[in-house]
């Protein structure tokens, strides 16, 4: 039947592997965009979110001629700089996820960060899809642009065949030493029990026709029950947006929003609901589409009074007329307390919140981080923590920097953001952090 059709929301799909195993890539191809060779040091440094809608992959899997239908809008995929970000994206409780892709470099095989992520989906229950990636690296290779993987391996030489099978079976052999069965995805008989490897190359497009399709038909063919309309969101990052103010961009995770919903745990009304342009990037500057309404799951920037105070992590509850106000507020604190009792204001120093759930690592400096300033003085050797259960200490701060803007809020007793450099190299993978603006000019260094 036609039914899903209005009543499924889209499902929502995480990227995980191992670092350069090409996860950016691999969406960069589905997109057909550049973000990947954007980025410093090629590595992601903040999560994005891109919406692709179903007439999208339909046009793309055209040519695996799947008579069967696809009813669910589209897809929302969310690309992760590590995992440290998918744990901590949680939406009332559960994961943010509903389908993961975890890409494995078929040079490579399963390394230390897929092995991770393999623990972390099994601990969350979530299904993925194993996306075995660089294929096009295997020696000879003939490339066949965006081609099915099936069609593609076909026109491979014998001894390119060879190699792939023989480089298929260990990755196999590999996961059948975690404690998990997997097989070519059209080899797969039992979907249930065994997990699908969709051979893919980021680079010339082969198996993303197969790799698309699969996600579409296995979540909407398993989910029904998740993929129904509720109202659940979760907050990405708080950040200012120019000609906007201070906004937070969500991913609005099943339900929907209307502009002038009223949202908590910050009480404010929607004022507008922003989105990039399908198949583009939330966190890549451009213009935004206004909305009336949009419905799940989708990446959005949220405009509002008083959202400078909204944590990144943490839900946001809407109230609708019918609901109890109280019976929200009590929801939306619990969800603010569990983020704020990580908190430590014990000792002395002082209590910063960031603005993101990432880190950014680049190079030169260890690690920097984005912080509004709610308590106390920043100074050279300040010890800084995060507030998270696990993670504590990530060394002393190294320097400060701000830019011009910044000075005159401050000048004005407003909150600023700040890059922190801080002394702890080796917990900049778990840090929390912000992203800042190419063009945001770093004029300073308190000494
Ligand atoms: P991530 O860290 O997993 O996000 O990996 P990236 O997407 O940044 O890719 C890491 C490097 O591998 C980049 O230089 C990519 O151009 C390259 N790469 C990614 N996918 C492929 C692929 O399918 N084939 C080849 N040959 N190179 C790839
Ligand atoms: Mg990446």
């Amino acid at each position: 039947s036609n039914k899903g059709e209005e009543t499924l929301r889209a499902p929502i799909c995480c990227v995980m592997g191992h670092v350069d195993t090409g996860k950016t890539k691999l969406l960069d191809c589905i997109r057909g965009t550049n973000v990947q060779e954007g980025e410093a040091g090629g590595i992601t440094q903040q999560i994005g979110a891109t919406y692709f809608p179903v007439e999208n992959i339909r046009e793309r899997t055209k040519e695996l001629k799947a008579d069967a239908k696809l009813n669910v809008p589209g897809l929302l995929v969310i690309d992760t700089p590590g995992h440290e970000s998918f744990t901590n994206l949680r939406s009332h409780g559960s994961g943010l996820c509903d389908i993961a892709i975890l890409v494995v470099n078929i040079m490579h095989g399963l390394e230390p960060q897929t092995i991770e992520s393999l623990n972390l989906l099994r601990m969350r229950n979530t299904v993925f899809i194993v996306a075995l990636n660089k294929i096009d690296r295997l020696y000879g290779w003939k490339a066949q642009p965006n081609k099915p993987v099936r069609k593609s391996l076909n026109q491979q030489s014998k001894d390119v065949q060879n190699e792939f099978d023989r480089r298929l079976i260990e990755v196999i052999t590999q996961f059948k030493e975690q404690g998990l069965n997997t097989e070519l995805y059209y080899k797969n008989k039992n979907m249930r029990e065994t997990f699908s490897i969709v051979p893919t190359s980021a680079i010339s497009g082969e198996g993303i026709p197969d790799l698309l399709l699969l996600l579409v038909q296995w979540s909407q063919k398993t989910m029904v029950e998740k993929l129904t309309f509720r109202n659940e969101c979760t907050v990405l990052e708080v950040k200012v947006t120019k000609g906007h103010g201070t906004t937070i961009d969500v991913v609005l995770v099943n339900g929907m929003l209307h502009e002038g919903d009223q949202i908590d745990p910050i009480v404010t009304t929607i004022r507008a609901l922003l989105t990039p342009h399908p198949m583009k990037e939330l966190r890549v500057k451009g213009t935004y589409l206004h909305h009336k309404e949009i419905k799940a799951a989708q990446g959005i920037k949220i405009t509002g009074k008083g959202l400078e105070h909204a944590i990144a992590g943490t839900g946001l509850y809407v109230v609708r007329r019918d609901d109890d106000l109280e019976e929200v507020k009590e929801c939306a604190m619990q969800d603010m307390k569990s983020v704020t009792s990580w908190i430590d204001k014990s000792g002395e120093g002082v209590y910063v919140q960031a603005s993101c759930l990432e880190c950014i690592f680049n190079k030169k400096d260890p690690i920097i981080l984005g912080v509004d300033v709610l308590e106390g003085i920043l100074k050279i050797g300040t010890p800084i923590c995060v507030p998270q259960k696990d993670f504590a200490d990530i060394g002393r701060i190294a320097s400060i920097r701000f830019n011009e803007k910044a000075v005159d809020h401050a000048k004005k007793g407003q909150k600023v953001a700040l890059k922190i450099v801080g002394t702890n190299p080796e917990e900049q993978q778990r840090m929390y952090g912000r992203h800042f603006d190419n063009d945001d000019q770093l004029v300073s260094h308190i000494t």
